[in-house]
């Protein structure tokens, strides 16, 4: 039995549930703009999660704009200035082009970065408890969603009102089951993916690897190591082969000259391995409650652009919230639906490893589209209008 602890309710402009790189963002530019945010999260500040993280463009122009670029460069992330695609033994190298503050891209590790975005949120003003779960949602006569019912690792409840109660709380999100969230699109495909990080590697910036039935990679991260993965069909894997022995069969067959550099050297530390999750588009937003990242939105990791999807949700949602009308967040869930179902689509698409070396190559330039689509609508949002006048309802503090 749960102990109740009755005591007076607090009132937040926004309480988020998960404080990762959806829900730390947003409640950054959240409290930036002086609302009164509460971020709970069940896990640990500064742990690690189970993603790699290599960050598109779109996701180093926002942390540029919030003025959080250098800290990611001074945490040691190593820059990123070119992308090579290795088509069998065909191999297409990209550079990425400096634009403005995007000199290079980043792949800073999930500790680093989600620490980055908590310790500027809550330099802002938001307050942050670890180890406390979001149950519940509380709601008024009508059904709008009023506040959350809290617990923390003790077993004690506290019941919390807000305006709005915003998931981000991952793939398995309680805000959008507890909402009632309708899922308006499902994918059909999910990999497996095992990676573990390798000292010592020369930064030759991103590669990614395919093959028919298989990908890899290799993505330079902080602490001069190398992020290297290998990803196959969640149908097709077998735990009990080995995470091992799948991870240096896979890359000796997807990324050859990969393998022979890793020979002879041990991770630092595990493996690690994701079995694989199928995409969801869930409706995002409705009376007193909204979903951002992967709550809302989660598609294969095998185009690594969940991260990327996350900031700029965060922005929309932030955009939405301060406007502080049902209709903004409604407009919130159409640029999200916008621009997300291309990406959603192309990566299903990928994920669903029913290409060819010669087929696959149409996809990634569709996936390429849409991500340049992506940063074209962000830039064209946050330089039309850096963020909407506050409106006169006292929503921020004062
Ligand atoms: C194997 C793998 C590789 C990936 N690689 C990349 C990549 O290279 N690049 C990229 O951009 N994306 C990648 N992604 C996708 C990326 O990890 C996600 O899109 C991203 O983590 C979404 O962030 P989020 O903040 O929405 O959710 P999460 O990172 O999942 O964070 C959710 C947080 O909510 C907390 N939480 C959950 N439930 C509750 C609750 N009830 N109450 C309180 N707190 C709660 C959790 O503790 C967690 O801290 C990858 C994903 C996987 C699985």
């Amino acid at each position: 039995m749960k102990r109740m602890t009755t005591r007076p309710r607090t009132d937040y402009d926004a309480i988020i549930a998960g404080a990762r790189c959806a829900g730390a963002a947003t409640a950054m530019l959240l409290a930036r703009r002086g609302l009164r945010v509460l971020v709970v999260d069940r896990g640990d500040y500064g742990s690690d999660t189970i993603s790699t993280h290599a960050l598109m463009r779109g996701a180093v122009m926002q942390l540029a704009r919030w003025g959080l670029l250098d800290a990611v460069r001074a945490a040691g992330a190593a820059p990123i200035r070119s992308a090579t695609f290795h088509y069998g033994a065909e191999a297409v190298t990209v550079p990425i082009r400096p634009d403005g503050d995007v000199d290079a891209l980043y792949a800073p590790r999930r500790a680093v970065l989600d620490r980055i975005l908590v310790d500027a949120a809550a330099a802002a003003g938001a307050e942050f408890r670890f180890g406390v779960t979001l149950s519940d949602l509380l709601r008024d006569r009508d059904g709008r969603v009023t506040g959350a019912r809290l617990a923390d690792r003790g077993g004690a409840l506290h019941e919390v009102s807000a305006r709005i109660v915003i998931g981000a709380d991952g793939v398995r999100s309680t805000v959008a089951e507890k909402a009632g969230a309708g899922g308006n699109a499902l994918g059909r495909a999910a990999t497996a993916v095992i990676f573990g990080y390798f000292p010592g590697l020369p930064n030759a910036g991103y590669n990614w690897h395919y093959m028919p039935g298989m990908t890899a990679g290799a993505i330079p991260t902080t602490g001069g190591e190398t992020c290297v993965f290998v990803s196959l069909p969640a149908a097709g894997f077998r735990r009990e082969d080995g995470v091992d022995a799948l991870f240096r069969a896979g890359l000796a067959c997807a990324a050859p000259a990969l393998s022979a550099q890793l020979a002879g050297r041990e991770p630092n530390g595990r493996l690690r391995l994701f079995g694989g999750v199928r995409g969801h588009m869930r409706d995002c937003a409705g009376a007193g409650w909204a979903l951002v990242g992967d709550a809302g939105y989660f598609k294969d990791p095998v185009t690594a652009h969940g991260i990327t999807d996350a900031f700029r949700d965060a922005e929309l949602l932030a955009r939405a919230v301060i406007a502080g009308s049902d209709q903004a967040l409604a407009d919130y869930q159409h640029l999200r639906d916008a621009l997300s179902l291309p990406l959603f689509g192309v990566t299903d698409a990928i994920a669903a490893f029913d290409w060819t070396l010669e087929t696959l190559k149409p996809r990634l330039a569709t996936l390429n589209e849409a991500m340049k689509t992506e940063v074209a609508v962000l830039s064209m949002i946050t330089a039309r209008a850096p963020l909407p006048p506050l409106p006169q309802t006292g929503l921020a503090r004062a």
